[in-house]
């Protein structure tokens, strides 16, 4: 099959659409990426991001060298782990390192924390004149000779072989194109703020909070998640040992500024225990709510959230796609949260759509070698994407019915389950393990490309 160089707009330049486009240009594919914010600074930062092994074989493969080991040095890494814990505080499973990699050792198979700033700053490293500012989709037509037409709130319109909705979980590609996929409510509401780490908060945090990722399930209803994340001190020393950022493009300064460090928190539960407005209610009023709700927890947890600054305290309730439905492919395809929005609760949102541009790009990358059409090649991604996609929008809809389950028995089974994994490494394993993907299998032989295996 002879190669025809074909053009790719990307709608959304978010984690989904910059991955994407910085695997496209390694691959040497056209792309020109439309993103509605006006410029880099005009996102908003919001917390930091755990990327699991998909994401950071995904990242692996879409980033060349220098940006991928500037992402590696201004991460934080999953030293500490995972830890269930009960609302006192005492251990039910913790969750290392060995295990979440399944003993895998190459830093493309680790776990790491990133600020999203920082993650978003090195995502446009290199793009500049891909990535277009203030252009807002609106609708896109398809013309009769195969090509895609986008239109921008602006009045101006960009052409294209493949159009790509990156566009978020509200995508209005995928209003147009799936209309019958609506996002659908669930019933959990989470709140969350940021405590700082610093000297003061250190004095009193106990080690596990300050340090690592802790899933606190008391004996029903709701769940509190915690995160330790000194990006600041860890980049600062990154910069200490030399790490040259300047050669992936990065100025060490801009990055510094990106990050703090911080115990992020959020604590989620069934909607009925808030007020129907508690959308309009201020940080005070939503730290007010969780105290009442945290009052016999270990006084620890309830001074994480007393001492958290309420401009920092924000509510959130969970939604999901719709799942279990196909489509016939055509040159309009969907990544990330605009095909599968999942609730947070299990931080496999970004990962996943990490993994969409890994796959997408392979499979556009391999019909820019000739080597498949266009059409197929999308359809390939498509079909993959659905089972991994889908099937985390599912899982992760478990798992938030799961910790706002007002059932005890089934919450003293999980707690049940949990002490058993700790004392039972193989199931500890099996149940913690990291998800098996083939993408390298799939790609090694991709020229140019270095696969995503280590
Ligand atoms: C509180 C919270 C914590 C989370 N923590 C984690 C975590 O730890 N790990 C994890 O894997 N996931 C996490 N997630 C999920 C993760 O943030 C998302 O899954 C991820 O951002 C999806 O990436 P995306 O590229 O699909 O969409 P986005 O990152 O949302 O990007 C969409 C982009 O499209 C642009 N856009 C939207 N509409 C238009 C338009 N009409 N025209 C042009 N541009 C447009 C937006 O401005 C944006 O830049 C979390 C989510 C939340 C809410």
């Amino acid at each position: 099959m002879t190669a025809k160089p074909f053009t790719v707009l990307v709608i959304g330049g978010g984690i989904g659409g910059l991955a994407l486009g910085q695997a496209l240009v390694r691959a040497g594919v056209n792309v020109e990426i439309y993103e509605r914010n006006q410029d880099t600074r005009s996102w908003e930062s919001g917390y930091r991001l755990n990327v699991n092994q998909t994401g950071s074989r995904s990242l692996y493969h879409c980033l060349p060298r220098p940006l991928w080991e500037a992402f590696v040095a201004t991460s934080v890494d999953s030293g500490a782990g995972l830890a269930f814990r009960t609302e006192h505080l005492e251990d039910l499973a913790t969750i290392g390192r060995a295990v979440m990699t399944g003993g895998a050792t190459g830093p493309a198979s680790q776990h790491y924390a990133v600020s999203r700033p920082v993650l978003r700053t090195l995502l446009l490293a290199g793009m500049d004149g891909i990535v277009r500012y203030g252009r807002a989709f609106q609708r896109y037509e398809r013309q009769a000779d195969g090509k895609v037409t986008a239109f921008f709130a602006d009045g101006s319109t960009a052409t294209g072989d493949v159009l790509v909705g990156a566009d978020g979980a509200n995508s209005l590609v995928r209003q147009q194109y799936l209309p019958g996929a609506p996002r659908l409510e669930t019933d959990a509401v989470a709140v969350a703020g940021r405590l700082p780490l610093n000297p003061v908060t250190l004095a009193w945090l106990p080690d596990p909070i300050a340090t690592g990722m802790n899933c606190v399930l008391p004996p029903t209803g709701s769940f509190l998640f915690t995160s330790a994340f000194d990006g600041k001190r860890r980049m600062s020393g990154a910069i200490r040992r030399g790490h040259d950022l300047a050669a992936a493009g990065l100025d060490p300064d801009v990055l510094l500024d990106e990050v703090s460090d911080y115990v992020l928190w959020a604590f989620i539960t069934h909607r009925r225990h808030y007020p129907a407005n508690s959308s309009a209610l201020d940080g005070a009023e939503l730290k007010l709510l969780v105290d009442r709700m945290i009052r016999d927890w270990h006084p620890a947890l309830r001074r994480v959230v007393a001492d958290t600054d309420p401009a920092t305290v924000g509510t959130l309730r969970f939604k999901r796609s719709t799942t279990g439905y196909g489509w016939t492919t055509t040159p309009v395809t969907l990544i990330g949260d605009a095909v599968h929005n999942m609730p947070p609760v299990m931080g496999l949102g970004a990962n996943i759509a990490l993994r969409d541009a890994a796959e997408l790009s392979a499979a556009l990358a391999a019909a820019h070698r000739g080597d498949i059409g266009l059409v197929p090649a999308i359809a390939q991604y498509e079909t993959r994407m659905r089972e991994y996609g889908f099937g985390a929008v599912r899982e992760a809809t478990r798992y938030t019915g799961l910790a706002i389950s007002g059932n005890r028995l089934a919450r003293h089974g999980m707690r049940g389950w949990l002490r058993l994994c700790q004392a039972l490494p193989p199931a500890k394993r099996k149940t913690f393990g990291p998800v098996q993907w083939d993408i390298a299998d799939r790609h090694q032989h991709q020229a140019g490309a270095p696969g995503v295996h280590m």
